[in-house]
């Protein structure tokens, strides 16, 4: 294939995905942007796999099928409440993949690379060592194989000062003398390795979203190093425009929990400090009473939470917003940019029961309207309307802005327990003189109001 149509090839994929991500941003655009990229990625692939014929096709064949058919069943079976731990294993991948191709940059040995090659040779494996242990590590603490809580121990952050020194030392001395058969070479690959485990495992509770995404743009940094390092156009615009992405959602959720990236990454959130503790009356109700609040109400706000996703309730809550509707009320459904496990949790649930898209609200459009809503219905929520983010100093979620339920006329919250959210926080919300509990799956709990509304 001639030079200039691998080069037309790649301008149209670098097209599409920038199309495509742009499609990613709204809701009803986001499965065409999805697609579109899906299109520009197998472009790339195939004017690759045709410009340069590294590897006999057998391989090749062999290895997509063998990636289609992993990818394909992980994808089919993996459950929405998961999804968080499949992006992880998702970004680990990805590491691991550029740290492969660097390596691989470095033979035939001993062929000569120029410097700058072999500092992003260097820098393709530390990022994507760093990335692939870290991810296995986010991993770990969202599907709970290991505590999920911050593990802090005394001088932590000497022990990772010195991974870091040892790294710079190694990755020198390596690119002087860049023998990937060295005690040096194995060291720069071990110690990155470590550092990825180190730099994750101070970082819990409620920050894992953060995590996941400044991990997914590592693998795109990673990615655009080794584009460098094997000198291929269309590795260093995706490993750009994810690292770009990744950085740009990190920082979203930043805003969203009002903390700083550093923040995140090294106070060893909820480890240390503990909330204070909360203790009240709690005012249970059933469905019956349930329904007759709802039905004099004249508008009402959903709040979905993680537990809604575990529930699988979506399709209910559109339905007894749809009666609601029915009945007169005005209905609206406020979503927390980290509600759920993942950005964008509540939008693709809801998105998936049709729930129309001008009844979503954003927590900043709620807020200060929040008095004059009837009913705020929490659903399998807990952290993201958790006052004691806003009025508790001594709270590890202190400083997080919330959905404020608690100053709703009157508030519901539908959940099987007293249990707390994922950070582990108790939550004065419960005891509120305004609040009702709702006990019970929220599925369960909302098809009952559902059968009292159908009389
Ligand atoms: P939380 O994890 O704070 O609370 C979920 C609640 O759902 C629990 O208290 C649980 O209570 C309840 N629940 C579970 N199953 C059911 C069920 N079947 N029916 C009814 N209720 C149920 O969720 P939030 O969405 O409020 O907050 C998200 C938290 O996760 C935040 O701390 C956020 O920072 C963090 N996080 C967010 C990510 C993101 O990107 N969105 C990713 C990773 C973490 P009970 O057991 O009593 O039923």
């Amino acid at each position: 294939m001639s030079p200039e149509l691998i080069g037309l090839g790649y301008i149209v994929s670098a097209a599409l995905f920038i199309f495509g991500l742009k499609q990613l941003g709204s809701p009803d655009t986001a499965v065409r942007g999805n697609q579109l990229s899906s299109i520009g990625m197998l472009i790339a692939i195939v004017v690759t796999l045709l410009g340069q014929g590294i590897v006999d096709f057998k391989w090749i064949a062999g290895a997509a099928i063998l990636g289609a058919l992993v990818g394909g069943i992980a994808a089919q079976k993996v459950e929405m409440t998961s999804m968080p731990e499949m992006v992880a294993l998702f970004n680990g991948t990805g590491g691991i993949a550029s740290l492969a191709v660097g390596w691989a940059a470095l033979y035939p040995f001993p062929e000569a690379n120029s410097a700058f090659t072999l500092v992003t040779i260097v820098l393709s494996i530390l990022i994507g060592g760093i990335t692939f242990s870290g991810s296995l590590i986010a991993y770990g603490k969202l599907s709970e194989v290991m505590t999920s809580s911050a593990i802090v121990f005394g001088g932590q952050r000497i022990v990772n000062s010195l991974i870091l020194v040892g790294i710079v030392v190694c990755a020198v001395m390596f690119v002087m003398n860049p023998d990937p058969t060295s005690p040096v070479f194995w060291t720069l690959l071990a110690l990155s390795l470590l550092l990825g485990i180190m730099a994750v495992i101070p970082i819990g509770g409620a920050d894992m979203p953060v995590v996941i995404s400044l991990l997914n743009s590592y693998s795109g940094l990673a990615a655009c190093a080794a584009g460098f390092a094997i000198n291929n156009n269309i590795l260093i615009v995706a490993g750009s425009l994810v690292g770009a992405a990744g950085l740009i959602l990190t920082n979203i959720m930043c805003k969203a929990m009002n903390r700083s990236l550093a923040n995140v990454l090294f106070s060893g959130f909820g480890a240390v400090k503990q909330a204070t503790k909360v203790e009240g009356e709690v005012k249970p109700i059933v469905s019956e009473d349930a329904f007759l609040i709802l039905e004099a109400a004249s508008n009402v706000t959903f709040v979905p939470g993680y537990g809604m996703a575990v529930a699988q309730a979506q399709h209910v809550v559109r339905e007894l917003g749809d009666l609601l509707e029915a009945n007169g009320c005005e209905v609206t459904f406020a979503i927390h940019p980290v509600a759920g496990r993942m950005p964008g949790h509540m939008n693709v649930l809801l998105a998936e029961a049709n729930v129309p898209y001008d009844q979503l609200v954003e927590m900043d459009d709620i807020n200060p309207r929040i008095e004059n809503v009837d009913v705020a219905v929490v659903i399998g929520a807990n952290d993201v309307v958790n006052p004691a983010a806003r009025e508790d100093e001594n709270s590890p979620i202190y400083g997080m802005p919330i959905i404020n339920v608690d100053k709703a006329r009157t508030v519901f919250v539908l959940k099987r327990s007293m249990a707390s959210g994922f950070s582990g926080v108790d939550n004065p919300l419960f005891f509120g003189e305004n609040t009702r509990m709702l006990f019970g799956d929220a599925k369960e709990s909302i098809s009952k109001v559902i059968a009292e509304f159908k009389g």
